[in-house]
């Protein structure tokens, strides 16, 4: 999985504006290669949780299988932890098993970390990304 250094800056800078709130959204794409970064407004507007806005959860959710794509990354940031999925992400990634989970952590806001894992039968496995 390749993902491109602007997307990666959009992120990092999607949770710098949500902070002290957790940010959440989706990239999409085929064939690894990452077409559209989509932000996510998260309804909880919360530093602790995140649900992803239903109404633009669905728009996204029909633009990638219209487009022929797929969901490729789940990502979200931790304001207060370390970029590591907690309880409660790896309890609602058993609804969506396929994605990547890509998290953003803001305990350092000078060089934040980003890191990437698959959550499958609530087994957490952390997975290698290329900044391209
Ligand atoms: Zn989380």
């Amino acid at each position: 999985m390749k993902i491109p250094a602007d997307v990666r800056g959009a992120m990092i800078a999607h949770a710098l504006e949500e902070d002290p709130n957790e940010c959440c959204g989706l990239l999409a794409g085929s064939d690894g290669v990452v077409r559209k970064h989509y932000r996510i407004t998260n309804a909880e507007r919360s530093p602790y949780r995140y649900s992803m806005d239903g109404r633009e959860l669905n728009a996204a959710l029909r633009e990638i299988d219209d487009s022929g794509w797929e969901l490729q990354v789940i990502y979200h940031s931790h304001t207060h932890s370390p970029a590591y999925p907690s309880d409660t992400d790896t309890r609602l990634a058993a609804n969506w098993p396929d994605p990547y989970y890509l998290l953003i952590s803001l305990l350092d806001k000078e060089s934040p970390d980003v890191r990437m894992f698959t959550i499958a039968d609530g087994a957490v496995t952390e997975e290698e990304f290329e900044v391209a």
